[in-house]
């Protein structure tokens, strides 16, 4: 497989000027098809958050850097690209959660179980955003063949974030810790796919669990590829910021690269911290809004309601996570790894549980009204 700083090589090489001429002569010849509603639906009103749904799944789309791009243009009507889209409107795939002997509530969606839990591997914990279990957890079925290759999200290395496939706990550990970029994972499971991967488990924000319900609606295509994917653990998500924009203005803050660790405390604390070589900083968070993905204003799903572990912080309680438990399979996981000693589980206080149910509301209702003003 080429490398992703190979691969970006080869892509700049090719946006030289002869190139783009070719582009824009191309792209202006095109006929209307489905790329082009998702082109002018979302691309081009600035709205794509960089799941990475689209790149890879079909040749046109491109990650770089941070940013989503379309090489070329294609003119077939219909495209897996707008099907697996989670910026385009589809009312049907929500019927996907509901399942007969679950909890359903309207601001966490499906559930078992809601617990709080840690991780119990001290290397982990080092490297680890919180509480480790998303690591953990992920290190912990790869060892027992659950999985045998997860999509994890990397740190950069000198360019934006990007999706990944670890096969080791020491790959695991490389991409422990939050990147608040959006960094298109799902390119990467598009390439593992391409290239015949099965018992796939990933790890993604909740507009790309979304995705990977939508690829399973995407006719018998869509099913094979969903059905490589054992494990899907989706991260409790806000907002993500897009990564050139608030790289170029922490450079111009006289910020040095590489990005060892960020955090976004919470309430009240109003900042977002960045961790370099050169020790912490830490910005207003205000500062840092501007450069929020403006199609996030859209989202209407905090806890990743499509995974089957869900996992955030917790308010007031460092080192521990807020995890929900969905399907058979995550309350079975996270069961074995408490017996296997891999994790620790304690009951989430009350209060933390109806803090997240209020900011999950929230978030529904802003992203019902945002939607309502730009569709
Ligand atoms: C953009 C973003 C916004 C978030 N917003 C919130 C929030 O509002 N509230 C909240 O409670 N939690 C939020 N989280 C989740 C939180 O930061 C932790 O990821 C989560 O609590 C798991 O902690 P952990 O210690 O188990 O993770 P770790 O064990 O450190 O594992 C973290 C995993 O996250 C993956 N990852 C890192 N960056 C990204 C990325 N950009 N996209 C996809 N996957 C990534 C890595 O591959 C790694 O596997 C957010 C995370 C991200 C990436
Ligand atoms: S949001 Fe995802 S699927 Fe939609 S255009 Fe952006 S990368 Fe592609
Ligand atoms: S807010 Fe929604 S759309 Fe934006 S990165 Fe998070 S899950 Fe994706």
């Amino acid at each position: 497989m080429v490398s992703r700083v190979l691969r970006g090589r080869l892509l700049l090489d090719h946006i030289g000027p002869t190139y783009t001429e070719v582009l824009k002569r191309q792209m202006e010849s095109s006929a209307s098809g489905a790329q082009d509603r998702l082109i002018n639906k979302v691309i081009d009103k600035g709205l794509c958050v960089a799941c990475g749904a689209c790149v890879g799944l079909c040749p046109y789309f491109h990650y770089f850097d941070g940013k989503v791009l379309a090489m070329a243009r294609c003119s077939r009507d219909t495209g897996r690209c707008v099907e697996i889209c989670p910026l385009i409107d589809r009312g049907d795939i929500a019927l996907d959660k509901m399942t007969s002997d679950v909890m359903n509530t309207p601001e966490i969606g499906p559930y078992k179980k809601i617990i709080m839990a840690c991780s119990l591997d001290k290397e982990i914990n080092e490297k680890a955003q919180y509480g480790g279990v998303v690591s953990s957890l992920i290190t912990y079925a790869l060892g027992k063949d659950i999985i045998r290759s997860a999509i994890l999200t990397d740190a950069g290395d000198g360019y934006a974030p990007a999706g990944t496939v670890a096969r080791s706990r020491s790959d695991v550990i490389g991409c422990a810790g939050s990147r608040y970029t959006a960094s298109a994972g799902l390119e990467a499971l598009n390439m593992a796919i391409k290239t015949g991967e099965q018992k796939l488990g990933i790890v993604g924000l909740p507009c790309q669990m979304e995705a990977l319900t939508r690829m399973r609606h995407m006719g018998s295509d869509g099913e094979n590829r969903a059905n490589s994917i054992v494990l899907k653990i989706g991260l409790f998500c806000t907002w993500a910021l897009d990564y050139r924009s608030l790289f170029a203005d922490l450079r111009n803050r006289g910020l040095r690269e590489p990005i060892l660790k960020c955090d976004i405390p919470p309430p009240p604390a109003g900042v977002f911290q960045i961790c370099t070589r050169d020790g912490w900083r830490e910005f207003p968070l205000n500062d840092i809004r501007p450069f929020i993905k403006k199609g996030c204003s859209l989202c209407q799903d905090m806890t990743a309601e499509w995974s089957d572990i869900s996992v955030g912080a917790i308010e007031g309680i460092d080192e521990w996570n807020t995890v929900v438990l969905r399907t058979d399979l995550g309350l079975r996981l996270m069961e074995q790894a408490t017996e296997d000693g891999v994790v620790k589980v304690d009951d989430l206080p009350k209060k933390n549980l109806m803090h997240l149910a209020e900011a999950s509301f929230n978030k529904k209702e802003r992203g019902r009204l945002t939607r309502g003003e730009i569709r």
